[in-house]
């Protein structure tokens, strides 16, 4: 492939896949396309706190939280794409070259090998991962499917074997989880226990939304410590986790999950890109104010508010300036990202009708909404249409 007219992609997730359909077929004819990840496979991570506890309750397409995205890309002339499966481990924008880590298949005898490609312009899409622990929240292990659906497989059958759960973090995804463990196991003599830093859970959104998770966790029997964060952890083997809250209060657990904060996914960046959390940091157009071919969306980026319903406005910039650039286009006729910190929350707490809160458009929604949009099956089927190439994760078709 030539250098000159090849854009790497780094990451196939949300931001990254669709990215790769879009380029593809908007390009000149004569760029090529080369997507970096370590899985070959989309997850649909969104439905990780019910996969996490029962999978099957996510409905008929419940197989779909993972999804094979390559055969999508067989319809392409050939030598318009390439996929290199691994992870990028450095790189080099002063001469535009990014080094990846190939992923070394041990089932089919392959080993682990470094490759070098050069770019006319570099994507970075690798997002972020779970600060607190190894869940199966996003990809896990070696970033393969296979890792990520071991370790969801595990955190299923520890939960299983638990007979005390604590769960710390009260935002979206730890009132998803702990209200997915209460509500499968309810009235199965679980001892379970959310740890809320605030005085309401959802402390993000207004008070009633978080009003409404307290309503169906209490409901399900879950103690809620408030004003309370785990300020010590410790492990003895065999005797689970003894946790001491900042109350002075020391609860012991069998499993505890905590799902407040995530770690961007930026080691092979330039430090210099980054800002002092690690974060890439982007100008108003989402390129990296110092290298003007490199650009970035999604998680990874510095702006914040992460979520995949971010992600859409980011991609429209990126591909309107990408191809404004490769067709000789000055700066001034770019077009600005306009980031909105605006949260959005369906939020449901088990599979039975109902259990659920949402914040939308600046108002508490009926729970049975929120169920009807999300808490029935975490909207799993979207991940095919997506794993296929036909849409991006704001649902505009490509
Ligand atoms: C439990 C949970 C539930 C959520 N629920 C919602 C929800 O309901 N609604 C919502 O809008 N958002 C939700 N989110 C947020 C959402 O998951 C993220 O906003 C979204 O995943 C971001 O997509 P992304 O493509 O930018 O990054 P990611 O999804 O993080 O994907 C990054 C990709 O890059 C790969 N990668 C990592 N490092 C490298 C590397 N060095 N080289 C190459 N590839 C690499 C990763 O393996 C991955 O495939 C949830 C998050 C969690 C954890």
């Amino acid at each position: 492939m030539s250098s000159s007219k090849n854009v790497v992609i780094l990451g196939a997730s949300f931001s990254g896949l669709p990215m790769a359909h879009y380029l593809i077929k908007y390009l000149p004819a004569d760029y090529t396309v080369t997507l970096v990840n370590p899985s070959t496979h989309l997850f649909w991570n969104i439905a990780a706190p019910r996969a996490i506890v029962a999978p099957e309750l996510l409905g008929k397409n419940h197989a779909d939280l993972f999804l094979p995205f390559l055969p999508a890309f067989e319809k392409y002339t050939a030598g318009r794409f390439r996929f290199v499966q691994g992870k990028a481990v450095s790189s080099n924008p002063a001469v535009n070259t990014v080094t990846v880590q190939t992923h070394s298949d041990n089932a089919k005898g392959g080993e682990s090998r470094e490759v070098v490609l050069n770019y006319a312009h570099l994507i970075v899409a690798t997002g972020s991962r779970e600060a607190g622990g190894s869940w199966g929240f996003k990809a896990t292990g070696n970033g393969s499917h296979v890792d990520t659906q071991s370790t969801i497989a595990a955190t299923r059958s520890s939960l299983t074997a638990a007979k005390t759960i604590v769960i710390s973090g009260a935002g979206a995804t730890g009132i998803e989880v702990v209200g997915e463990i209460a509500s499968f196991y309810e009235g199965q003599g679980k001892h379970i226990t959310l740890v809320s830093s605030s005085a309401q859970p959802l402390s993000m959104v207004p008070e009633t939304v978080g009003k409404a998770a307290r309503y169906h966790l209490e409901k399900m029997g879950v103690q809620i410590c408030d004003n309370a964060r785990v300020a010590n952890e410790s492990k003895t083997p065999g005797a689970g986790t003894m946790l001491t809250l900042s109350t002075g209060e020391t609860i012991t657990a069998d499993v505890h999950i905590s799902t407040w904060g995530m770690t961007p996914n930026t080691e092979f960046f330039a430090r210099e890109l980054l800002d002092s959390a690690g974060w890439v940091t982007t100008d108003k157009y989402m390129r990296t104010p110092a290298h003007k071919n490199v650009w970035a969306l999604g998680d990874v980026t510095h702006w914040g508010n992460r979520k995949v319903s971010t992600i859409e406005a980011m991609h429209n910039i990126v591909t309107v300036n990408l191809l404004a650039t490769i067709n000789g286009k000055s700066e001034a006729e770019l077009q600005e990202y306009k980031h909105k910190d605006g949260l959005m929350l369906l939020v449901p707490m088990g599979a039975k009708f109902g259990r659920a809160t949402a914040y939308l458009f600046g108002m508490k929604i009926w729970g049975w909404l929120a169920w009807l949009v999300k808490g029935r099956t975490y909207m799993v089927e979207l991940n095919r249409p997506l794993a296929d190439g036909l849409i991006t994760s704001g649902r505009t078709k490509i």
